[in-house]
């Protein structure tokens, strides 16, 4: 291996990095990169030898832990065999065929078909394209906008960022699209109105929905997407009742429900998927992450026999359907996903993100509610989340300035614990890989009990 030195002199001279301050990181104020070496179970290591407890699984997607070598011998014994070929025109692969009946098999709603592409971002692209290309063959032209979420997060190409319902994705990259429309945020602890139930809330989340389908005019929204537990916007759960309401509303107004389970699915929440937990019917399922945890780039559209249908009755009228990428399916990716849910299934990690998970949730409650900072404690299956407010009582945000969650999350690094600041306030997230122990569990808290700790400890003295 080349020295550190230069792997950093090269990096920094030569990475366009995401989510980077880029003159902190090209004048070195940041330091230099970390080099990440080597991954075994729930640890991480990187090129000085420093040892870190993944609480992340990489962003929510090494759900079966690293270095398992049976996947790694499933995508050799494919590059040997068979490194590429594409699925234009009806060609495939054995290990695509049998991927794709799975996926049918297990997702959500009444799955007919799969749609294959490298991210969540492109997958959430094509779902766009689908639900355009579903109301033109249905003669509904002006059907298209889609609504998603304040805080939802998409991806962050054209149509996904625009879905995105964070500021920060869109300033000075000209988004969101005209036609993609955000609602309200599910966030019980700092929408509700004092006092309301969070049945209520949801009601009241619901009928803004049916106001801005109205005030569009229903005959022009299209879809709705939303991520069973919102993720990047700060895991949030959704309040008690919220999608019963929110699908009430979409079926009154003929809506495509897409379920965006990029981070859900495959046992993150407890449950085979985030639809499955709250009886979400969707239309549309977007899949990633998970799907290989993060051992190949794959992502999944798949699309609903609602849909499937009329795009297959309208063939013989418009010919082929006209999308698709040069790796869709990609045989390598595929061979990946099938030894991961291979895995997946084996080691009933579903069940395990709900055991485990149970004792997770009850661990950081037990820790963390009572602490003078902490407005909320919130998850469920293995993602959990820590707010911190200046005030408990008037939920008073702290000082942006202050910076008190990426301080929070520096200190759990130094201890050796990668735990999350995320945006939108002063966060911790937790999304630790689903083979996760509960010794592990119980670590991983108190890692970041103490990290806490020091951070609360500084802004006494300050
Ligand atoms: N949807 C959700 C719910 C996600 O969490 C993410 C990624 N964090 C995406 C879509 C986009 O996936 P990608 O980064 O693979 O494009």
């Amino acid at each position: 291996m080349i020295d550190i030195k230069t792997i950093a002199e090269r990096d920094r001279s030569s990475v366009l990095h995401p989510f980077t301050q880029l003159k902190d990181f090209a004048t070195g104020k940041i330091g230099d990169p970390t080099i990440v070496t080597s991954g075994k179970g729930i640890h991480i290591k990187d090129a000085e030898g420093r040892s870190y407890i993944d609480g992340f699984a990489g962003l929510y997607c090494v759900n079966i832990g690293y270095g398992r070598t049976e996947v790694a011998e499933a995508i050799a014994r494919q590059a040997y065999g068979l490194a590429y070929y594409h699925t234009y025109a009806a060609h495939t692969t054995e290990e695509l065929a049998t991927l794709s009946d799975r996926l049918v098999r297990m997702a959500p709603g009444k799955p007919s078909k799969v749609f294959y592409g490298l991210s969540g971002s492109d997958a959430n692209e094509t779902q766009a394209k689908l639900v355009w290309y579903y109301n033109n063959l249905c003669g509904r032209p002006k059907k298209k906008k889609i609504i998603s979420r304040e805080r939802g997060y998409h991806g962050c190409s054209v149509i996904s960022g625009s879905m995105t319902g964070m500021s920060f994705y869109h300033d000075r990259m000209d988004l969101p699209f005209p036609g993609v429309l955000h609602t309200g945020t599910p966030h019980h602890y700092w929408g509700a109105e004092p006092g309301e139930t969070e049945e209520d809330f949801s009601r009241r989340r619901a009928a803004e929905l049916e106001q801005l389908i109205v005030r569009e005019g229903p005959e022009t929204v299209g879809a709705f997407i939303a991520e069973p537990v919102l993720g990047t916007g700060g895991i949030t759960p959704p309040p008690a009742g919220y999608w019963r309401e929110i699908q009430a509303v979409l079926r009154r107004y003929d809506v495509l429900l897409i379920a965006d389970e990029v981070i859900c699915g495959f046992g993150r929440t407890g449950a085979d998927f985030g639809s499955t937990l709250y009886g979400i019917e969707p239309d549309l399922v977007t899949v990633a992450k998970g799907l290989t945890s993060g051992y190949m780039p794959l992502s999944g559209a798949i699309v609903g026999e609602r849909v499937y249908k009329v795009m297959e009755e309208a063939a013989d009228r418009v010919g082929a359907f006209s999308h698709g990428y040069t790796y869709s399916g990609h045989p390598i990716a595929a061979a990946a996903a099938n030894a991961v849910l291979d895995i997946v299934e084996k080691e009933r990690l579903s069940d395990r993100a709900r055991t485990v998970g149970a004792h997770f949730q009850k661990r950081l409650r037990e820790r963390f509610a009572q602490l003078e900072i902490v407005g909320e404690v919130r998850g469920v299956g293995l993602l959990g989340a820590i707010e911190y407010v200046a005030d408990r009582q008037t939920k008073r945000r702290f000082d942006p300035e202050l910076k008190v969650g990426a301080r929070i999350s520096k200190a759990a690094r130094d201890r050796g614990l990668i735990a999350r600041a995320m945006p939108h306030g002063e966060i911790l997230g937790f999304a630790p890989p689903l083979v996760v122990s509960e010794a592990e569990i119980d670590e991983i808290v108190e890692l970041a009990y103490q990290a806490t700790k020091e951070v609360m400890d500084e802004l006494a003295n300050k």
